[in-house]
């Protein structure tokens, strides 16, 4: 096992993961920018390393600083959370040839999902089905209508490279798509320094349901069942849960049964999450994430296995440490990320905290790096904190999550705790009746 760990990672997954490292006896070493000298992952961990001013292109993505501090330290691994450079394979390989270990999947398999039209192809061979749409890249406005019309209208125009709900638009018909696909092209190159683009065909009222797995390097793979995380604004996750309404026993064995036995094929390492898009008893393949995820600790509380804990253990070389009869879905467990933005503007909000209290009582968890005096800086994500609560079934859970929404007090910036009360509050939500077009519904019909 592992001695020392670098986090290469801010905010509460760097605490998440440092939580990790310390019940399993290894030392830590937090890296940071500047403006972050303050933050509580600093704070907590064994030592720190500044490794740069706060913009991130010269800190957290800054591979020679953050190499160069796991060497000074003498790290024996790395772990890159999510975002940043956690989906970056070259950065897994620099890693791996400093004789550091890459707390993650093999480089070639972070490339090939790095890659959502190589990722599609993948799936196909893989007998996995997927999003109808183009075979590969389209290079030019014609290609791309004469697909769009094969498929039908309405399409989205997707970057190959694209993450975090950027690089998707949705074109209604042939006059929009000269504008899209000039705009989508641009944003794909500003934001991934890839202006590939591919025609996916939209589908109207999906869920968007993800299957959770791990592997380890002696070509074994389980699957830990799915979460529907179609609550999103902006194509973002905004509430995550386990299990999905929309499914039963049956149908959840045979998805995550199916992804298993792909992954294993693969020779797949690590964890990962294969999402699909559901509609009318049918999944769709769109993409997978070769990461921990933000929305994990819904797993972790249905399943009660540490996914950090087993993350770590599973680049160390160490066998899976339960087999899939021994991964017991238990009740259900619900995420809120909460933000620092206004909850019916979204403008971000970020600032000095003046009192931090967080909900607690049975089965009830808050993943987040704040505390009062903190300063939320305005240089990352907004995400500042994610409520998780388990119940034994979903009433339970729903009936706990609004207690715990009451008594959840970040005062100084605005937050969207109102919103996900509001969530909390609503009919369609309690029936877990909705689909990812569903909040945007909601908020448009209350502006
Ligand atoms: P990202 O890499 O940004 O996470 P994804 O491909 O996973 O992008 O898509 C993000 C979200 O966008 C999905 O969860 C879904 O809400 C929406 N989406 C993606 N593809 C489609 C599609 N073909 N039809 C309808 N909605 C889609
Ligand atoms: P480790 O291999 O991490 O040192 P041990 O083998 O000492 O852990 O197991 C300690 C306890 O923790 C055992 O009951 C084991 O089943 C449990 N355990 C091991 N790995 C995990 C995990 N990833 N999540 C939850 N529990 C785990
Ligand atoms: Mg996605």
């Amino acid at each position: 096992m592992f001695d020392k760990v670098l986090i290469a990672n801010r905010g509460e997954i760097a605490l998440r993961i440092h939580r990790a490292c310390r019940e399993m006896g290894i030392h830590t070493v937090a890296v940071h920018s500047e403006i972050d000298a303050n933050a509580m992952h600093v704070r907590l961990a064994d030592e720190s390393v500044c490794i740069g001013p706060a913009l991130a292109s010269e800190s957290y993505l800054n591979i020679p600083a953050i190499v160069s501090a796991a060497e000074i330290t003498g790290a024996d691994a790395i772990h890159p959370g999510y975002g940043f450079l956690s989906e970056n394979a070259r950065f897994a390989e620099i890693v791996e040839e400093h004789g550091i270990t890459f707390i993650g999947p093999k480089a070639e398999h972070i490339r090939l999902m790095g890659d959502k039209l190589a990722a599609r192809d993948k799936a196909i061979e893989l007998g996995i089905p997927i999003v109808p749409g183009s075979k590969g890249a389209v290079d030019n406005m014609d290609d791309a209508a004469e697909i769009a019309a094969e498929i039908g209208y309405p399409v989205l125009l997707k970057a190959a490279a694209g993450g975090g709900g950027r690089g998707i638009t949705l074109v209604r018909s042939e006059e929009d798509l000269r504008g899209a696909f000039v705009r989508t092209q641009r944003e794909a190159e500003v934001s991934f320094s890839d202006g590939s683009l591919y025609v996916e065909k939209f589908l109207e009222r999906p869920r968007h349901i993800e299957i959770q797995i791990a592997g380890d390097l002696h070509g074994n793979v389980v699957h830990l069942g799915e979460r529907d995380c179609s609550v999103q604004r902006r194509h973002q996750k905004v509430v995550e849960e386990a299990p999905s309404p929309a499914l039963n026993a049956e149908q959840r064995v045979q998805i995550g049964e199916r992804v298993a036995a792909a992954m294993k094929k693969m020779g797949y390492s690590n964890l990962g999450t294969v999402e699909f898009l559901y509609e009318n008893g049918e999944f769709y393949f769109i993409e997978m994430n070769t990461r921990l995820q933000v929305e994990h600790p819904v797993t972790e509380m249905t399943t009660g296995i540490d996914l950090v804990r087993e993350q770590i253990k599973l680049a160390s070389g160490a066998p899976l440490s339960f087999t899939q009869d021994e991964v017991e879905l238990t009740g259900h467990a619900i995420e809120c990320r909460v933000t620092a933005e206004n909850a019916k503007t979204f403008a971000p909000s970020p600032g000095k905290i003046r009192t931090y209290h967080s909900p607690g009582g049975m089965n009830v968890r808050v993943d987040s790096a704040l505390y009062a005096g903190y300063s939320v800086p305005p240089s990352y994500d907004s995400l500042i904190a994610k409520l998780i609560v388990h119940g034994r079934n979903r009433n339970e859970c729903l009936m706990r999550l609004r207690r715990a929404l009451e008594e959840f007090v970040i005062d100084g910036i605005e937050t969207t705790i109102p919103l996900h009360q509001a969530l909390l509050a609503n009919q369609d939500f309690a029936n877990g009746d909705y689909d990812v077009k569903w909040l945007e519904r909601l908020l448009e019909s209350e502006s």
